[in-house]
Order: structure tokens, then sequence, then C-alpha cells
């Protein structure tokens, strides 16, 4: 199960990046990213944080600490430049494979899980641009290859917990801020757009809450 989660993970990041590579159509792809991130923040917050909390409970201390770490990265990385932003998709790959390890998953958050994957491949791949496409593919592809590798790391079931907890919030800001950037960069050029992101984001959310509490 966790295997096929892994390969399904990787598989979708890399589509992800291929339909942002086909699609010319800038509003389609950024209402589907929207759709995707805002599935994503709510299973965040709905499924992984409980999950974490349960015989933990500092855990929401950790989610502060794993969103905090990534603002202080962030915020160090404005020097880098956009490709910082890369390297916290790449470590936010890592923690999600070490979720898909220590969590027991059911299928409906593992296909909301495979689907916000799809806009993060975008986001990976659009953070890439003035590479040549090859380059951001291979780019793309070594990212997605973090997954694995950390569903693969040996971690000790005590401190599986922590990490969870730690990866809830690394993934809720890499999520929000890919969210935050999709959205200023569209409503620069188009002001009428912004009701329709707000739209697909909440649908998304509200798709993911849905899917966590029928589960
Ligand atoms: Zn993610």
């Amino acid at each position: 199960m966790n295997l096929l989660a892994t390969v399904l993970f990787v598989s979708a990041e890399l589509l992800g990046a291929v339909i942002f590579w086909a699609t010319k159509d800038t509003v389609k792809r950024m209402l589907l990213s929207c759709l995707g991130l805002g599935f994503a923040c709510s299973i965040v917050i709905t499924d992984i944080i409980p999950d974490s909390t349960e015989n933990f409970p500092y855990a929401y201390l950790v989610v502060i600490l794993g969103i905090a770490s990534m603002y202080l990265a962030s915020k160090v990385g404005k020097f880098i430049g956009k490709y910082s932003a890369v390297l916290g998709m790449g470590f936010h790959n890592f923690c999600e494979g070490v979720v898909l390890t220590a969590m027991t998953i059911n299928p409906i958050v593992l296909i909301g899980l495979v689907l916000h994957k799809l806009p993060e491949g975008m986001v990976t791949f659009a953070l890439l641009e003035g590479k040549k496409d090859k380059t951001r593919f291979i780019m793309s592809g070594l990212i997605s290859l973090l997954i694995p590798l950390g569903a693969l790391a040996p971690i000790p079931e005590e401190i599986a917990k922590p990490i969870t907890a730690f990866a809830a919030g690394v993934i809720l800001f890499v999520v929000s801020t890919s969210m935050i950037n999709i959205v200023t960069e569209h409503a620069k050029n188009n002001e009428s757009i912004t009701s329709k992101i707000a739209t697909m984001s909440f649908m998304g959310a509200i798709l993911g809450t849905v899917s966590c509490l029928i589960c």
C-alpha cells in the first residue's frame, strides 16, 4: 500500500510538470492548481495533524515549529532567490514520504494526497523558470525522488509522530505559500480572476474536508 502510494505520488508530481508544460492556458492551469492546493490544506488540517496528535500531546507545538522553520528558511532564502522555494518543495517531498510510511492512510485520503501532487509538480516546474525544458524535467524528477527517499528513511516509531507533526507544518506552509504566489501573480494582470480563484480553493478545501469526514 505504501509502496503503491509512493509510486503514485512520484507519478502525479511528474504528471503535474507535464501538464504545466503542455497547457498554454494559464487561467485553467492556475484554477486547477488552486483546487488541488485547497484540497491539500484541508487534508493536512483534518487528517494528518489529528493523526499526529494521537498519544503525542505536543503535536500542535511541533506543527507550529514546522511552519516557523519553513518561514525562517524562506526569509533566509530570499537572498538566494526562488531556488530556495524549489529546495523547500524538495524538503516537503521528503516529509511527505515520511508521512506515507508513518501513517495508516485510507484510500480516500490517499486519492486526495495524490491529487495534491499534481499542482505541486506544476508549482515546482513553474519555479524552475528560465531553465531549458530538459533541465526543468530532470530537476522535477530529482525533486520527486525525495518522496521515496523519505518513505524509506529508517525512522524509529517513537519519533515518527513528532516528525509527522513537523511535516504537517512544513506541508501546510509550502501549500499555502504556493497558493498565495499563484493568486498574487495572476491577480496582478486580471482582477476579475480573484473570485474564481477563491471559489476553486474553497471548493478544494470543502472536498478535502468532506472526504476526510467520510472515512
Ligand atoms: Zn505536498
